[in-house]
């Protein structure tokens, strides 16, 4: 799974919230990652800037990350602010009536409310989404037509309609099945839910996007793969690799292993076979074999586990709070807070107090998944050493040219690092790849004797 794009608690909470509420399976890139850029990268000068971009690049990037940051913390607080807005203007109490003047039975009022809300939350955000749109075409990172982007959204919505909306309605049901103890049953069935989206992810990609086995278009590359994957164990075999055609929509760079099971791949997208060495693909390759190998899916799903099981709690009390104070204004219906929070409208209540929830924990679960990316990186060039001549030289020269496809800014501020950074830095990367070297004087690995 790209990690590189997952944030432990964030993924988590999607699942329940947003399974439906986002794109389902991240129709493309949602967030530039880091992966690979061009050939004519300067060589470094400065020791602490294994990561350069020539001037013209580096003033792009700077003012592209300014407004991706901007974009993305206010994603963040407008999408709060449309679930409050939806409860204080009594909208969310106006649409439970109407859905249940339209349908008799409860199960088709619940999903009609739902399908209507995902409609109402994709709309409200769609302004922000296209806003960033046009500024990565602006950019030159997508190259996808205004045309083919709509579409991309009304899939996305589709989707979300069919999976988000019968998700809701069942989470609503605890609620209203178990009112004192709903938290907890709707922590048991997030689990296997959780496991079940990084099942089927891989099987809704081809939505969004085309593939092809990566044996048909680059034979050569696949037999190196084929090297990396025998020396890490994964065993994924040539009819799990596949290429993306990524081009139609993006320059920007990317290989990403997703699925569990029998829908585990490996995914090479056509901007980055091909267009950067096969070394450095292979460094990609071996950097999210590392996910696979030191087992940090279901270390994330653990600790998401463990996590969610407070974090339910937590937002129980506080939703409860809510609809005692704001209950009648709101128009919830019910007495006490635990049965306000079982109506249509109440449970947009929990949506929020999950929703905020997720958004203060962002840096937590992202200081997560800079860990394990940095694992990942120790593990991928420690993975390509023996089978390309310079793993550092390697590594180093990757991330450059997925800084530099992405516009990656070279020194982000530290704050935004901490708060919305699910991988370290270009920068640290490129830093520290340039100076691993464990075999050195007779050394060896963190993870591999040779
Ligand atoms: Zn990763």
């Amino acid at each position: 799974m790209t990690l590189t794009r997952r944030r432990l608690l964030g993924f988590c909470l999607a699942v329940l919230f947003a399974i439906a509420i986002s794109h389902p399976c991240g129709g493309q890139a949602a967030a530039p990652q880091p992966a690979l850029a061009q050939a004519a990268v300067p060589a470094p000068a400065n020791p602490q800037q294994a990561y350069t971009l020539p001037p013209d690049k580096l003033a792009k990037a700077i003012a592209l990350s300014r407004i991706r940051n901007i974009l993305s913390i206010a994603g963040s607080i407008w999408g709060l602010a449309v679930l409050w807005l939806l409860l204080a203007t009594r909208a969310a109490a106006g649409l439970e009536g109407w859905a249940g003047r339209v349908f008799r039975r409860r199960w088709l009022q619940g999903l009609l409310f739902f399908a209507v809300f995902l409609v109402i939350i994709t709309l409200a955000s769609l302004p922000l989404d296209w806003f960033g749109q046009h500024v990565s075409r602006a950019y030159g990172i997508s190259v996808q037509s205004w045309g083919g982007w709509f579409g991309d959204q009304a899939k996305a919505l589709g989707l979300s309609l069919l999976i988000g909306a019968p998700v809701l309605l069942l989470f609503n049901w605890i609620v209203r099945r178990w009112p004192r103890r709903y938290w907890l049953g709707a922590w048991v069935v997030t689990l296997p839910l959780l496991v079940l989206s990084i099942f089927v992810g891989p099987l809704l990609e081809p939505i969004f996007n085309k593939f092809e086995p990566l044996e048909k278009t680059n034979p050569a590359l696949v037999q190196q793969l084929e090297k990396v994957a025998a020396r890490t164990g994964t065993n994924i075999p040539p009819s799990r690799m596949f290429l993306m055609k990524a081009s139609l929509k993006t320059n920007g760079l990317n290989a990403y292993v997703s699925g569990i099971g029998s829908t585990k791949r490996i995914v090479v997208w056509d901007t980055t076979a091909g267009r950067i060495p096969d070394d450095e693909v292979l460094f990609v390759f071996a950097h999210e074999s590392g996910h696979y190998v030191l087992n940090h899916i279901p270390k994330m799903l653990a600790i998401a586990a463990l996590g969610l099981f407070f974090v339910y709690w937590a937002c129980a009390g506080f939703a409860a709070w809510l609809a005692r104070r704001f209950g009648t204004r709101w128009r919830l219906g019910g007495g006490d807070g635990a049965s306000a929070l079982s109506s249509r409208a109440g449970f947009v209540v929990l949506l929020f107090a999950i929703s905020l929830a997720g958004f203060l924990l962002e840096p937590a679960s992202n200081a997560m998944s800079r860990h394990f990316e940095h694992q990942a990186d120790v593990y991928g060039q420690e993975a390509i050493h023996g089978i390309v001549p310079d793993p550092q030289k390697t590594a180093v020269a990757a991330f450059n040219k997925l800084g530099e496809a992405w516009l990656e800014d070279p020194n982000p501020s530290p704050f935004i690092e901490f708060w919305l950074f699910s991988h370290p830095s270009v920068q640290q990367r490129a830093n520290f790849a340039e100076h691993y070297d464990p075999w050195a004087n007779g050394g060896h690995g963190e993870f591999f004797d040779k």
